[in-house]
Formats: C-alpha cells, sequence, structure tokens
C-alpha cells in the first residue's frame, strides 16, 4: 500500500441497472486521483443471475461481459471491452485495482440434476433433519453461451455441498450434498453449527477438479484484467486451508505483489482471532468491529463512551491487517446486514479511519457519492474530500491520544522527517467544548487554525506548546498550523 493510501469502494447495492456503471466511473477517475485516493474496489465483474443482479449471484467467472449469457452481453455495469477501458484509466493515473471475487458459491446452473442428500436444520448445519434421499437440484453448469472458451470446466452437483432447492418437490430447505468425500468444510465459522452454506450451490473447495478449475481462473484474471488485487467475498463460509492454498497460489504465479483483503463478518473477537491464525495474516480483512462501534456510537451520540470505540477492533488489535470502513453494500439502509452509521456521525467516523495512524481507509460510495431511490443517502463528498487531504498533509508520524471523557476525544499527529507539521483532532459526540492537548513546545507561539470549515477562530499554543483546542457540538475539528497564503 502507498504511504497514507486511501481505497473508494466504488459501488453501493442500488446503482442503476443501465450498463453505464463503467463508463461513469472512469469519467471520476481524475477527480478521485486528485483527491488523494490511490485504489479501488471494483463490484464483482462476472456474468451473474442477470443484469439486475449486483454481482454476489454469480453464474460463470469467465464471463466479464463478454457473453450473451443470462439475457445479455453486459453484467448490471457494462461490457468487457468497457472495464479493461476503465481499468487502463486507472493504471493510467497511477492507482490500484481490485476486484470483488466471490468463490463460495455459484447461481443460476443451466440444468438440473438429480443427486442424493440429506437435509439439515437451517439453525444447526449439523443436524441432519431426514433420511438420505434424491433431489433435483440446479446445479447443472455448462455455459453454453461461452462456447468452451477460455475453460472447458463444466460444474455438476459433485462440485457442490449443499444447495437450497429440490425442484422435484418444489420445496426449499438446506440439503447437503451426499457422495463420496462429500462434507461441510470444516475450517468455516461455526455460527450455525457449521456455515459452509451461505446460499445458491455451494461450491465444494475440498474437491481437487475445483481446486485446480478456482486456481486456474485466478491466474486467468489477473493477467486478463492486469488487476492489482482483490476482495474476497463471504470468507467466513470458505475453507480456510482452500484460501490458504489459493492465495500462496496466485503469489507464487503473478509478477506483481497483489494485495489481497476480505469480508469476514463477524464481531466475535475470539472466532475472528481463530480464523486469523488458519490464514495466516496472508490477507487483510474489514474491520467489522469498528463499523459495529461506531454504528452504536452514532445512536447513542453522547451517552456513547468514546474512550471504548476502539475496543475489540481488528485495528486496534491487528492494525498491520486491518481495512478500516465505515459503511459498505451490505450495511447501507434496506441491505441484509443493515447498520448504518448516523450521517450526522460520518465526519467523526471517517475523522477516524482516515487521520488515525493505523488501518487502510476505505471509503464507501454510498457515502461519498450518495445513493438514490427509496433507501437514499446523501453524498458528504466535499466533508471526505477535505478529511483526505488533511490525511495526506499531515496525518504522519506517531500519535498521542486524549482519551479525556466519554463524549470528548482527540489525538495529535506528530509528524515525520518528510512531512514535518502537527495536526491536532479533536471529537465531541455532546455540547461545543474544548480539549487541551500538547502538540509540543517548537510550536510555542504558533497559531494554529481548524481546518475543515467548521471553526473560524485562530488558536495561540502556549509556552508549554499546549493549547485549549475547539469543537462544536457533535462534530470533529482538525487544527495545524496557520500558514502564509
Ligand atoms: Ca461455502
Amino acid at each position: 500500500m502507498l504511504e497514507n493510501g486511501v481505497m473508494l469502494q466504488a459501488f453501493e447495492w442500488y446503482l442503476p441497472n443501465n450498463g453505464e456503471y463503467y463508463k461513469n466511473l472512469k469519467s471520476k477517475i481524475e477527480d478521485l486521483k486528485k483527491k488523494g485516493f490511490n485504489a479501488i474496489w471494483l463490484p464483482p465483474v462476472y456474468k451473474a443471475t442477470g443484469t439486475d443482479d449486483v454481482g454476489y449471484g454469480i453464474y460463470d467467472l469467465f464471463d466479464l461481459g463478454e457473453f450473451d449469457q443470462k439475457g445479455a452481453v453486459r453484467t448490471k455495469y457494462g461490457t468487457l471491452p468497457e472495464l479493461q477501458a476503465l481499468i487502463e484509466e486507472l493504471h493510467q493515473q497511477e492507482m490500484e485495482v481490485f476486484v470483488d471475487v466471490v468463490l463460495n458459491h455459484k447461481a443460476g446452473a443451466d440444468f438440473t440434476e438429480e443427486f442424493e442428500v440429506v437435509q439439515v436444520d437451517e439453525e444447526d448445519r449439523l443436524q441432519e433433519i431426514s433420511e438420505p434421499h434424491l433431489i433435483e437440484g440446479w446445479t447443472g453448469f455448462n455455459f453454453p453461451g461461452r462456447e468452451d472458451n477460455y475453460s472447458t470446466f463444466s460444474w455438476s452437483s459433485s462440485h457442490f455441498s449443499g444447495i437450497d432447492y429440490d425442484q422435484k418437490e418444489e420445496r426449499t430447505g438446506i440439503f447437503k450434498i451426499l457422495g463420496e468425500n462429500k462434507r461441510w468444510s470444516e475450517k468455516v465459522s461455526h455460527e450455525k453449527g457449521n456455515y459452509d452454506y451461505l446460499m445458491f450451490a455451494d461450491i465444494d473447495h475440498n474437491h481437487p477438479e475445483v481446486q485446480a478449475e478456482l486456481f486456474y481462473w485466478g491466474e486467468w484474471i489477473v493477467d486478463k484484467l492486469n488487476i492489482d488485487g482483490m476482495r474476497f467475498d463471504a470468507l467466513k463460509h470458505i475453507d480456510g486451508d482452500f484460501m490458504e492454498a489459493f492465495l500462496k497460489h496466485l503469489e507464487e504465479k503473478s509478477d506483481k505483489e497483489l494485495y489481497f483483503f476480505g469480508e469476514y463478518w463477524m464481531y466475535d473477537a475470539e472466532e475472528k482471532n481463530q480464523y486469523l491464525d488458519k490464514i495466516k495474516y496472508n490477507t487483510d480483512l474489514f474491520d467489522v468491529a469498528l463499523h459495529y462501534n461506531m454504528e452504536q456510537a452514532a445512536k447513542d451520540s453522547a451517552n456513547y463512551d468514546l474512550r471504548k470505540i476502539f475496543d475489540q477492533t481488528l485495528v486496534q488489535e491487528h492494525p498491520t491487517i486491518a481495512v478500516t470502513f465505515v459503511d459498505n453494500h451490505d450495511s447501507q439502509p434496506g441491505q441484509a446486514l443493515e447498520s448504518f452509521v448516523a450521517p450526522w456521525f460520518k465526519k467523526i467516523a471517517y475523522g477516524l479511519i482516515l487521520l488515525r495512524k493505523d488501518g487502510y481507509p476505505c471509503v464507501f460510495y454510498g457515502d461519498y457519492y450518495g445513493v438514490e431511490g427509496e433507501h437514499s443517502v446523501t453524498g458528504q463528498k466535499e466533508i471526505i474530500d477535505q478529511l483526505i487531504a488533511i490525511r495526506k498533509r499531515y496525518a504522519y508520524g506517531e500519535q498521542t491520544d486524549y482519551m479525556e471523557d466519554k463524549d470528548l476525544i482527540g489525538w495529535i499527529r506528530h509528524g515525520d522527517e518528510d512531512h514535518p507539521g502537527t495536526l491536532a483532532v479533536v471529537i465531541s459526540t455532546g455540547d461545543a467544548n474544548t480539549l487541551r492537548m500538547q502538540v509540543g513546545d517548537v510550536h510555542a507561539g504558533k497559531i494554529f487554525v481548524e481546518l475543515t470549515g467548521d471553526n473560524a477562530h485562530e488558536i495561540k499554543i502556549d509556552e508549554e506548546g499546549y493549547a485549549n483546542f475547539e469543537v462544536g457540538p457533535g462534530t470533529l475539528t482538525c487544527w495545524a498550523e496557520k500558514l502564509a497564503d
């Protein structure tokens, strides 16, 4: 990662299904680069169940908007040439591009097959609730529209471990597929007994043919799109040994150093730590705990104890692998894991991820540009741009925390050799307040001003390098030395 890098999650759930996404985003890249972003996380770029699919209902990993399948050549986002043009523009601007990788499941099979299953309890997947019996399930994939381009592999029931629909009886349920070596993967989340099964046709990552095909695909996509990294979806449902081997394989086969990060959506610290041991820190992870802490802090406002905002978080416990974020396409209003950080708190939240020492911050498209429609969100681009600019200019070197009160905290960034200058950040979730902090006696007598336009006062640093930094009610202020124009 670039020093003080910032990533943009360049999509949200409710983008229009018009195939214009790649073109629209391409026109924004120059501005994003200027504003300080150095990397973009793209949505799943593969053919899914239809063009109205956000991309997680994945049908064909080898169809990047190139073949007439599932009703169109394009995906929700556009065509392969448009995607390639976007990536070219990103690389022109010396930005990195990460694609969303969905390896847990496949959807929208071409035909059904008959195979033996046992039904399991939805809430305890280790509990079998039927005798072995035959069902008719959607597990046959031969991609007639792609005609064996790039890969001749056909998927059948033996390559999957579970499915949730019996076509014969027109019945839903979680059906574990039986057969030689068939079982749920053990190195997955233990929620619901065993959380291997999430949705659609669950890929069996223990099957050697599946492993070979996915390894091959991994090499293929890195080469085809010249990507710089991958964001892994649904890691808690994918065998940890497989992921480790997959990452190792790509690291060996790729000429460039790829950046891997993933979604392991959970709050439980112990389970998280077990998982981190398992994958041996080969992939960075989203800081889900920090997201939930921020959601709670926004809800409780002045009653929340801000001194605990980093408790249990990845950025505190495993700072080198934390991707910090405020919200994403799953937590936004209307979505499955809805847990949206309230708008009034966004400036504080982005300050918490952009202006501190640890974590690779990821800005959410919906927070930045906004979300239209029924579940609308107002974008806060201007505020986020300001905070990124402050990050790029001042957020370097050592950090001194002032965990003053439950509704008042602040910190100092002391700068480093290449980035002299000192930054003072203050947050109040209660009333207007002041926080006495020391910026250092080298600043004695200097005038500090507020950088986000929140406060027009000039503050003089005293002889010992202290000042009382001001903050309005329910906001964040950033102070640095007043510079000659
Ligand atoms: Ca799985």
